[in-house]
């Protein structure tokens, strides 16, 4: 079985805390894009981890993760995870975790680069999480990137990544104004966590492609959500890979195989962290209680998230690019504290209803409609069955899942491994 656990929205929807818990039926689980511009939080009995650029299968045993030609990888900020796994007694090897080849190495001076175009656009800034992401893809297109497999043959690497550099220092020193990239700094750094990473490297297309003729169970985790993908999410508001689950044997190195299922996992609210259009946002003390409820700060950059209510249109544009065919619904538990709640059914565009989900200007100028809904106003933390679930939040599911046209197969209800229930098929 390949199935893919993809984001409805803008991400942060709770995909982590879902992989988390479906890798028990899984053999391998793979990431197929993005790099540690964002971060999976997974809370189970050996701690809270936020992972950034490890699958979040790493926290299973006998599970083995991948890391696709699809991603970006900071090979310092993968050290460091790989450590802060390690002292909590979770070392992996070679045999659990495999680096691909094909994977593009994101290196300081694309961070740096971030930064400095960031603080040019000033108050036109795109709210990039400033990791690098946006320069080394543009990088990977421009085809001026290394990748990971470069790091196994240092002696030709060295002029290709100098002459790279010397290329770089023309855009930083004429664009920004800034010092020309200091070349035996970036070569030291290449050496050192190249040398580290180097046991995880390999192809790891054979190795997916031979798993899944054996009939092994493959999860494709993606990062962000479809609001955020490059080509149909809120350009330029995006992120600068695919998000959508068409991608994930693509990126995960196995385009020849086709995925069995895609699972969306969709938030019971709305968040949204940067800039960018968010029809539904909320403001002064109606977010901060929302916030708040939710604990709505980025597992990345610790920045407070945007919140609203949720957004029937711009989530069933996500179901259907997810091609989801069942949905995990994550947070409800966030909403016991609301008396009434609120779903935004239609937008409104230059005075004309509608229920599409528009691009570009038009979705700037897009104003919701809502649809109030009583909520529960009760702790339903415990629930474990659909039957636990008091009416209200039963009626706030159904609802949802009639708005997106997809059934909600799974409802979670608190961080914790276990604190979720499944409805039947
Ligand atoms: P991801 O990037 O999609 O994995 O999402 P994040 O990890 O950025 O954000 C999800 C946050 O919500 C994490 O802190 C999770 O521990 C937490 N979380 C996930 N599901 C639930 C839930 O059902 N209820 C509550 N209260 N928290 C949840």
């Amino acid at each position: 079985m390949l199935t893919a656990i993809t984001g409805v929205n803008w991400g942060d929807e709770g995909k982590g805390r879902m992989v988390d818990l479906l890798s028990q039926n899984y053999d391998i689980v793979v990431r197929y894009q993005g790099g540690n511009n964002a971060g999976h939080t997974v809370v189970n009995e050996k701690g809270r981890f936020i992972l950034n650029l490890l699958p979040s299968g790493v926290l299973r045993e006998g599970v083995v993760n991948v890391m696709g030609p699809g991603m970006v990888v900071d090979i310092a900020h993968l050290c460091k995870e790989l450590q802060s796994l390690a002292a909590a007694g979770v070392a992996l090897s070679p045999q659990r975790l495999k680096l691909s080849d094909r994977a593009v190495v994101c290196l300081p001076y694309h961070v740096q680069q971030d930064c400095l175009e960031e603080a040019r656009l000033g108050d036109a800034k795109f709210g990039s999480t400033r990791r690098g992401i946006a320069p080394v893809y543009g990088d990977k297109y421009l085809k001026k990137a290394i990748r990971v497999g470069d790091l196994l043959d240092m002696q030709a690497l060295k002029p290709r990544l100098a002459a790279i550099a010397q290329w770089k220092s023309l855009t930083f020193t004429g664009v920004y104004g800034a010092p020309p990239i200091d070349f035996a700094a970036r070569w030291a750094w290449v050496q050192e966590y190249g040398e580290q990473v180097r046991p995880y490297i390999c192809d790891v297309s054979e190795y997916l492609d031979a798993a899944a003729a054996q009939g092994k169970n493959i999860l494709f985790e993606a990062q962000l959500g479809a609001l955020r993908d490059i080509d149909f999410g809120i350009y330029p508001y995006t992120s600068s890979s695919p998000t959508v689950s068409a991608y994930a044997p693509v990126g995960a190195g196995i385009p020849g195989r086709r995925l069995d299922q895609a699972i969306g996992v969709m938030k019971a609210y709305s968040t949204c962290v940067g800039e960018g259009p968010f029809v539904c946002e909320l403001h002064g003390e109606e977010a901060r209680a929302l916030r708040e409820a939710g604990g709505e700060y980025g597992a990345a950059t610790g920045r407070p998230r945007r919140v609203g209510p949720f957004d029937a249109v711009a989530s069933r544009y996500g179901v259907r690019m997810q091609g989801a065919s069942q949905l995990a619904l994550t947070k409800l538990d966030v909403l016991g504290g609301f008396e009434t709640l609120r779903v935004c059914t239609h937008y409104v565009v230059d005075g004309q209803r509608t229920d599409r989900f528009p691009a570009g200007e038009r979705l700037l100028r897009a104003k919701p409609v809502y649809e109030a809904v009583p909520g529960w106003g009760c702790d339903i933390s415990g629930c474990r069955t659909w039957q636990q679930l008091p009416a209200a939040a039963q009626r706030y599911v159904q609802m949802l899942e009639e708005a997106v046209g997809c059934r909600v197969r799974y409802i979670s209800v608190g961080p914790a491994r276990e604190a979720c229930l499944v409805r039947g098929c």
